[in-house]
């Protein structure tokens, strides 16, 4: 038996990972690469040929775990994807996006390329269109945590909540080779102690090799201080000097997280009513799929499922809005409101639209609750830049600018010491993937120290699970 890492190696996005045993080859994860440097592998043809693989297992609905599906069935790929009923529900909302932003991409560049005259490499057609995401949903088959599942004759697996995002899970498989009997566990990503809605991750206290992820391997995320009192009195502050206050969202967790700390502001009195508008259609099917998962969400959203009858993220003031019609009649709404919208880091979607009309006013406020990346519009802005450029207008930048840390889904270094604390013997190899080289390596050093055997694979390297 050996595992093949075919992403996710030195840098933290697709994920995937082929484990052979007795002839059968099972993938975990089926990512996308989206590393501008690393596009370039979604296009080559995948290292194994997906018709030879017989089964997925996924361990979460992020795109650099599933992003990649659509492709890999429409590539051969004829087997079954295992993942929990929430992972497959949110799966479904994230691909058809992903899907739908890709054939726009495509239509966009084949335009300008014809309009410049000049032929452009193929991203002028789509990695996958919706068509093929729908026809890859026919792939999936639920499994619930903890339940024991037969992958193949000589291959279990098991599946357990890794506290990261709705549904998310770590995997333990158990492998059977000729009279060799071997146990794999896979972290998935990890996901932080104590947070709100997810529960906390699984720990485990024995395997013989483990796949851990390294996103934050060499450092612990700033402390927020009291994330609800820095919150409140950003929103409280905003409404004394009567602007709005928009509020950049990733679609799936980020949004839920701050609809369910304002909603518990609004219950407890803290700030002053407000339409709340969650301008995201993506955000709003993703918040339909927590309500239907009540059984996996945290003691403390629970109580707000049974102390009333309201849903986690509803409360007073609350307003989806679906239809570009909707979103648009934001802007004509006389007095102060929070608009949360997506992309998080501003670079597409509505939250452009709402930026245009607000970042030029000094009682609005533009509050960052999510890391952005280098080049983007929201690192623009947070870093004081002025004018920025929007939909082709330069803007002056007058409105407040603020950041609230702590919102990471990943565990920090501190989380993943104590992930790995748990067991009670080292595994005979712990394999360090999803995360810059430099802090991966620093990580493995350290461990080795402590008399660990770690590897830190490189692109397309393997290893016999003997
Ligand atoms: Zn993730």
């Amino acid at each position: 038996m050996d595992i093949h890492f075919l992403g996710a190696t030195r840098q933290v996005t697709g994920s995937r990972y082929a484990i052979a045993s007795d002839g059968a080859i099972v993938l975990v994860d089926c990512g996308m690469f989206q590393e501008r440097a690393l596009l370039e592998r979604n296009w080559e043809p995948f290292p194994i040929p997906p018709a030879e693989i017989r089964t997925v297992l996924l361990t979460h609905a992020h795109l650099d775990h599933c992003g990649f599906i659509p492709r890999f069935v429409r590539s051969g790929f004829a087997g079954r994807i295992l993942a929990t009923p929430a992972t497959i529900e949110l799966a479904r909302i994230v691909l058809l996006d992903a899907a739908s932003i890709q054939e726009e991409d495509a239509a966009y560049k084949k335009k300008r390329h014809a309009k410049e005259g000049r032929i452009g490499p193929h991203p002028e057609v789509p990695l996958y269109t919706v068509e093929d995401a729908r026809a890859s949903f026919e792939r999936f088959e639920p499994v619930d945590y903890l339940e024991p599942v037969r992958v193949n004759a000589s291959l279990a697996a098991r599946f357990f909540d890794a506290g990261h995002i709705l549904g998310s899970s770590m995997i333990t498989l158990d492998l059977r080779e000729k009279g060799l009997r071997r146990s794999l566990l896979f972290s998935g990503d990890i996901g932080q102690w104590a947070k709100p809605i997810v529960r906390d991750p699984s720990v485990f206290a024995a395997a013989d090799y483990v796949v851990m992820e390294t996103t934050y391997a060499d450092r612990d995320h700033e402390d927020p201080g009291p994330i609800e009192d820095l919150l409140s009195g950003v929103l409280s502050e905003a409404a004394l000097r009567g602007g709005n206050v928009l509020i950049p969202v990733f679609a799936l967790e980020r949004a839920q997280e701050i609809l369910f700390y304002i909603g518990r502001l609004v219950r407890d009195g803290r700030i002053r009513r407000v339409p709340v508008f969650l301008d995201s259609p993506m955000a709003i099917e993703a918040s339909e799929v927590f309500v239907r998962y009540p059984g996996l969400l945290d003691p403390e959203a629970q109580s707000f499922l049974t102390g009333s009858e309201s849903k986690p993220f509803d409360f007073p003031g609350l307003r989806f809005t679906r239809t570009v019609e909707e979103s648009k009649s934001i802007n004509s709404y006389k007095g102060p409101c929070v608009i949360l919208a997506g992309s998080g880091m501003c670079n597409a979607g509505r939250i452009k639209h709402h930026l245009v009309h607000n970042i030029g006013r000094p009682e609005c406020t533009v509050l960052f609750v999510g890391y952005q990346a280098a080049g983007t519009l929201g690192r623009q802005i947070l870093e004081g830049k002025t004018p920025v450029r929007i939909h082709g207008q330069a803007l002056d930048v007058k409105a407040r600018i603020v950041q609230i840390h702590g919102f990471s889904g990943h565990a920090g270094r501190s989380g993943l010491l104590r992930w790995l604390d748990a067991f009670e013997k080292p595994p005979r190899s712990l394999f360090l993937t999803h995360g810059e080289a430099e802090g991966a390596l620093k990580l493995a050093e350290e461990l080795r120290g402590k008399g660990w055997a770690v590897e830190v694979p490189e692109y397309l390297e393997s290893f016999a699970l003997s």
